[in-house]
């Protein structure tokens, strides 16, 4: 029973609604999409099903979001791992959470495995580059190789730095697909905006395309939290609805923030 209850909580409730902007990408992943729900018309046709699916670009800007999409579109289970989960001192022991991983996605398809930061096991390999770090990426390798047609898993891989990664993840039947995945533009933000203050009672002084065009080079992520900070500040001085000195104040926050962090960026 509980297994029951932990492959329902493997899938997400999330739908391409909950993406705002994006939309090449999006058209990009209905193909995918497609091939999940309806492998029989493709497989009938001898065509291959992809394999794997690239999100590269910077962070906070809905990879992860969107890989959840997929599943929740496609009603698959969603396996969650980040790269560098699997790297580990001992030798093997990525390999083996590797194997499990993929044992697991078999067991509950069709699925998505969803590997955030697969640099962290997928750098190029040379000569005296680590031992176990090697063993993961060929495990990996042969679970993508191996999986055969009657297992409906699609494996998505993001990074920030598509320049790291081994050649022979990129190669056909591999992370072939590649999308990048980059920051939003007023447009992007003001949808992204418009989902994130969707449930919150906001004031008539706001402007959401106004505050759109005054957070240039703000990620997807970054406005999810303005919108959580304005949310926040409102309740803290009492007021019924979120208005725009507290969206004003959110976004010094968080440009406070960033420089703090990297004082280089604005
Ligand atoms: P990282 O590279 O740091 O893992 P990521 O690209 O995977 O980042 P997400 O984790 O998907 O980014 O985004 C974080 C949060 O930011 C999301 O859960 C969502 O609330 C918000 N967000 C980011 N991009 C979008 C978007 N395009 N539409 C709606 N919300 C977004």
């Amino acid at each position: 029973k509980n297994e029951e209850k932990s492959k329902e909580n493997n899938k997400p409730d999330i739908s391409f609604d909950d993406v705002a902007g994006l939309d090449e990408i999006k058209e990009e992943l209905q193909e995918i999409i497609d091939f999940i729900n309806h492998s029989e018309k493709y497989l009938k046709m001898g065509a291959t099903i992809p394999k794997g699916v690239l999100f590269h670009g910077p962070p906070g800007t809905g990879k992860t979001l969107l890989a959840k999409a997929v599943a929740g579109e496609t009603n698959s289970t969603f396996l969650y791992s980040s790269g560098s989960e699997f790297v580990e001192k001992y030798v093997g022991v990525g390999a083996k959470r590797i194997r499990n991983l993929f044992e697991k996605a078999k067991k509950e398809a069709p699925s998505i495995i969803f590997i955030d930061e697969i640099d962290a096991i997928g750098s190029k390999r040379n000569s005296d580059s680590n031992n176990e770090k090697d063993q993961t990426l060929n495990q990996l390798l042969v679970e993508m190789d191996g999986f055969n047609k009657n297992n409906t898993i699609i494996v998505i891989g993001a990074t920030n730095r598509l320049d790291l990664l081994d050649e022979a993840l990129l190669r056909p039947g591999r992370f072939d697909r590649h999308m990048y995945v980059g920051n939003p533009n007023v447009k992007a933000r003001e949808e992204i905006l418009k989902v994130h203050t969707k449930n919150k009672p906001l004031d008539s002084s706001i402007d959401i395309k106004d505050i759109a065009k005054k957070t240039h080079g703000f990620s997807g992520a970054q406005l999810a939290n303005i919108a959580n900070e304005a949310a926040i500040i409102a309740v803290r001085k009492e007021k019924s609805k979120i208005d725009i000195n507290d969206f004003n104040s959110a976004i010094e926050r968080c440009i406070a923030g960033l420089e703090l962090k990297n004082p280089s960026v604005l």
